[in-house]
């Protein structure tokens, strides 16, 4: 075992084996049977073999968990009804794709426990607890199902499954499916999407393949038109079939440092397989696919009473894997998806619930702010109609919300610190005198 040292008594004083340094540099030295190495380059050498991905059984890896998994506490394995309650506390309304998204994912990881203990059953382990109803099927491998969230721009879809990943303790990385179109270097950039995952899981790579990818975007990589192209297709069909290798389980190389800067990086095999992946998409213009499809299948008899039933305003909610299909997904991709959930525009009111609602809603996340300077924040009931109406007004959506606060909040946060005062009041005047720095105009 190594122990600190101070001088050999031969007259040269001790060097790190690695940098050379001595401890009148600086450097605070241990010594091995032949030789010395700093505490510094220790750590280095560290950070090294942890970005190689190299495990690290002791426990200096037990203890540097990443902030958000628990790695002691493992996978939670809930039922649909608390997951969807835990949800409820985070994203307002979404209620429809609450549920659904609950039952996917209590499937999903109930899936990986049956198909584990089925395994450890042919070794001649027991059968894990919990899973009763299923246990008795000999044979049956239950294949995975991902999930899609079709919604418009800001209306909670990476909250979703970003609060599911955390509730569950699982890894979690968000890609942008637009980043694989542009690279053109498709089997590269999908690699990447598991660099992230793999970070997220402190370079675990059995968590990692237990993880979630939220995949945003996943519209854009759709082929234009429902005609495919002769012609070279970066942002089509190329991407969706390096993604589907992804979503339907393969054992892929990922660099642990992602990229290609660091050639001399040794690959990590991940394995696709257990990896549930939440695709993400506006899919603008869908609805006049699904309109369309709905007004040539109801023909005949009783089909006016269908159509006078049929929810025009909210046609997304009809969406089927057909529509998916017309919009340029390719069949095999949309056969990986077999959850479909719909996410409405949120109106006004569940704009004003988010400012104030959810567990750490973003009022809750200033007044904490202000709190940790010993400042007590309190905001003028009609200066939240404001921040939603201007939010409203842009176009921005909930996304805006935030940028709103901050815009008129931030002198009073650069103060803060400095400032004797006990209590922040923010009125109507002080709003919309802040708020008009950025928006440019008289607020009246
Ligand atoms: P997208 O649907 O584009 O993925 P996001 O989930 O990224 O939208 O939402 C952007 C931000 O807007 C979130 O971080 C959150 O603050 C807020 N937000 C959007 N929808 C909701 C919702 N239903 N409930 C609570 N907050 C929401």
């Amino acid at each position: 075992m190594a122990k600190k040292t101070t001088n050999t008594g031969n007259g040269s004083l001790p060097r790190c084996f690695f940098c050379g340094r001595t401890q009148d540099d600086g450097a605070m030295l241990l010594q091995g049977e032949s030789g010395f190495i700093c505490t510094d380059c220790v750590y280095t050498a560290a950070d090294y073999l942890k970005n190689m991905g190299v495990p690290n059984p002791g426990a200096y890896q037990q203890e540097e968990a990443e902030p958000g998994i628990d790695k002691k506490k493992g996978l939670q394995l809930l039922s649909p009804k608390e997951i969807n309650d835990f949800l409820d506390q985070y994203v307002i309304g979404q209620d429809r794709a609450k549920k659904l998204l609950s039952v996917a994912v209590y499937n999903h990881y109930k899936r990986i426990k049956y198909n584990e203990s089925q395994s450890g059953r042919k070794d001649g382990k027991k059968t894990g607890r919990g899973l009763r109803e299923i246990s008795d099927v000999e044979g049956v491998e239950i294949e995975k199902s991902n999930i899609l969230l079709v919604g418009p721009t800001g209306t909670g879809k990476t909250l979703l499954a970003r609060t599911i990943a955390r509730l569950l303790n699982v890894p979690f990385a968000i890609v942008d499916a637009t980043v694989l179109t542009e690279a053109g270097y498709v089997g590269e950039d999908v690699e990447n999407i598991l660099t992230r995952l793999l970070q997220d899981a402190d370079y675990d790579v059995a968590m990692a393949e237990k993880g979630i990818v939220f995949v945003d975007e996943i519209d854009k990589i759709a082929r234009k038109g429902d005609n495919p192209s002769i012609t070279r297709d970066v942002s089509g069909e190329g991407v969706q079939q390096a993604m589907l290798k992804l979503l339907e389980g393969t054992v892929v190389n990922v660099p642990p440092k992602g990229g290609r800067k660091h050639p001399e990086q040794a690959m990590v095999p991940v394995n696709t397989k257990n990896i549930l992946f939440i695709c993400g998409g506006a899919f603008e213009g869908i609805e006049k696919i699904i309109g369309q499809r709905l007004n040539t299948q109801v023909i005949g008899f009783g089909a006016q009473k269908i159509r006078d039933n049929i929810d025009t305003d909210n046609l997304l909610k009809y969406i089927a894997p057909q529509d998916l299909r017309s919009y340029g997904l390719i069949p095999e991709i949309i056969g990986r998806l077999p959850v479909i959930a719909t996410l409405g525009s949120l109106d006004r009111q569940a704009m004003l619930d988010i400012l104030t609602k959810p567990k750490n809603a973003i009022m809750k996340q200033f007044e904490k702010i202000f709190e940790l300077d010993g400042i007590k924040l309190v905001v003028d009931g009609n200066v939240l109609d404001l921040i939603v109406d201007t939010a409203i007004k842009h176009k921005l959506g909930a996304r805006g919300l935030r940028s709103i606060c901050e815009a008129i909040m931030t002198d009073a946060m650069y103060e803060a610190p400095t400032s004797s005062k006990k209590e922040f009041r923010v009125t109507m005047d002080y709003a919309k005198k802040h708020l008009s720095t950025i928006t440019g105009e008289v607020l009246s």
